[in-house]
């Protein structure tokens, strides 16, 4: 859901992978410590959580493991801080623990699993849009926003994907034209972050649930990544995003977790009809229910609701519609908040985007009926890559990969 413009692209740098070394996992390891197993919801094709990986651990279950493996339980604290603070990549480099300790975790087939970065693209503005790939030979896309307040704080936003690709297929979005392949692990969506902390060499401080997937149709290892990122990175809970487009019951779901994070519902139409012809997957969940759920969301967690609601030229953007929108949300709480973002064209879509005098009529009707607006700006690697513009771009073009490491065009598979 980030929007990137190759033609604002400044430069490409190339990262040689540093491939992480798998070991085969050894009898030891199936007699020792293994991390906890998570279910694997009905939409994934793969385990959700990587045996033997050590990204995406508690303390205590690190602690936990140390004991297992014949160690102090303050080893697993040291591996805790090697792995988060640290952020070693590798346990042949975790020098101040014990050799035989390194030993028996790769013996018992451990790895810290952290991923390479593929490729950067750096925008003018700071903009960063990484690749990074998979152990399955599949990329992914996450992005890095750098921002500085009016005060000179700086804030740096990792938009991270959850899933490699989409099933969901709503009508204006790349990613949702490219397909669906797998759920991404706790330790995939974790990485994301520390490879933008790696190329800013900056602490991350906001991390969005808005690349390429839906978050609530891989929401196990969303909560699991998220107690990561918050506990583990110390990145704090109102400072992450989780965005979804719908899918009825896991609001309640995550509600009943009452983090303190925000969540953000996309919209994109103030009525159920307009919804469905954008957003296909609305018909199993009509508007009224979405509504009820984000009011109840509010009630379980007093965090307020974000709206996102693309703008897309004659379709959904006429003063008409900011003013159904702005009585649906009235009629379903107060201190409704909508992001606003003006569509930015992707190749085989009909859609256009609106003229700006449109985006501020919109803001401004809404706005006038006491509903608090923001117009999403365009960064400079904004105008392309609404959520898998990008990966269309290197699908039709594909990224020049040692020909052993990709299996086909069909597996590159990029987020936004
Ligand atoms: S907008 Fe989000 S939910 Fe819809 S197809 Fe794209 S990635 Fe999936």
């Amino acid at each position: 859901m980030i929007a990137v413009s190759t033609a604002l692209l400044q430069q490409v740098i190339s990262i040689p992978a540093a491939r992480a070394v798998l070991r085969p996992r050894s009898r030891l390891a199936a007699s020792v410590s293994s991390p906890r197993q998570l279910s694997v919801s009905s939409s994934s094709r793969a385990p959700q959580v990587d045996p033997n990986v050590l990204l995406g651990m508690s303390e205590q279950e690190l602690q936990k493991l140390a004991v297992d493996l014949g160690q102090e339980s303050y080893r697993g604290k040291q591996l805790h801080h090697l792995i988060y603070k640290r952020k070693v990549k590798e346990i042949d480099n975790f020098v101040q623990l014990p050799q035989a300790f390194r030993y028996d975790l790769q013996e018992a087939g451990w790895t810290v699993g952290r991923l390479p970065i593929y490729r950067t693209v750096t925008a003018a503005d700071g903009t960063v849009k990484l690749l990074i790939k998979l152990d399955d030979n599949r990329l992914i896309e996450t992005v890095g926003i750098p921002a500085e307040d009016k005060k000179g704080s700086k804030r740096l936003t990792a938009c991270v994907s959850s899933q490699v690709g989409c099933p969901l297929r709503c009508s204006f979005c790349a990613t949702g034209k490219g397909g669906f392949s797998r759920n991404l692990k706790r330790h995939e969506i974790i990485e994301q972050v520390l490879a933008i902390e790696d190329i800013f060499k900056h602490r991350v401080t906001n991390v969005v649930f808005m690349g390429m997937g839906e978050p609530m149709l891989n929401l196990k290892s969303v909560l699991e990544a998220h107690r990561c990122l918050n506990e583990d990175v110390q990145i704090g809970q109102r400072m992450i995003t989780i965005s979804t487009v719908g899918v009825p019951n896991t609001i309640k779901k995550l509600a009943s977790h009452k983090l303190q994070s925000t969540l953000a519902v996309s919209l994109h139409a103030p009525n159920q009809k307009l919804r469905e012809s954008i957003v296909p997957s609305a018909k199993s969940y009509p508007l009224a229910a979405i509504m009820k759920d984000c009011r109840d969301y509010f009630v379980e967690t007093s965090r307020r609701v974000s709206f996102e609601y693309a703008l897309l030229a004659g379709v959904n953007d006429q003063v008409e519609h900011a003013v159904e929108l702005a009585k649906l949300l009235r009629e379903w709480g107060r201190g409704h908040h909508v992001n606003l973002i003006p569509f930015n064209p992707i190749e085989g879509s009909d859609y256009q985007r609106p003229y700006k005098k449109a985006v501020l009529a919109f803001a401004d009707a809404l706005e006038s009926r006491e509903i608090t607006v923001s117009i999403r700006q365009t960064r400079g690697l904004d105008a392309s890559a609404a959520c898998g513009q990008l990966r269309n771009e290197f699908q039709k073009s594909p990224l020049s990969v040692e020909a052993n490491t990709l299996q086909s065009e069909s597996d590159i598979a990029v987020a936004c």
